[in-house]
């Protein structure tokens, strides 16, 4: 199963699934603050349209910047310290872990910037 993005990147920052929520989406014309639907119901990831449309507000209301620091972030790339995918919440002996491994913010800064 492909994981959920969480975000899309785009030149201005990061469009979270909660910021594309902000605004109605021009696709399934689910409004402001409800879910995109698709086929099978609710979708927890945002329709592409609704991330462009978040994104043209970005001068207005900024995006969030890269801080390479909270799990939200680590996590939309693997996790070179125990392998996860992108998107999935890093494991350690004890099953998943509530923070992610330090390997993994180095490796989202690096790939980021
Ligand atoms: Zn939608
Ligand atoms: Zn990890």
């Amino acid at each position: 199963m492909a994981s959920i993005r969480t975000f899309e990147f785009t030149t201005y920052g990061y469009c979270t699934q909660e910021d594309a929520r902000s605004v109605a989406c021009p696709k399934c014309k689910a409004e402001a603050d409800q879910k995109c639907v698709g086929l099978r119901g609710q979708r927890e990831q945002c329709h592409q349209e609704r991330h462009w449309a978040r994104q043209r507000q970005a001068n207005e209301r900024p995006l969030q910047r890269r801080r390479g620091t909270t799990r939200e972030e680590a996590i939309v790339v693997d996790c070179p310290y125990c392998g996860v995918v992108a998107g999935k919440l890093c494991v350690g002996r004890r099953g998943e872990r509530k923070r992610a491994h330090r390997q993994r913010h180095e490796a989202r800064i690096e790939r980021l910037g």
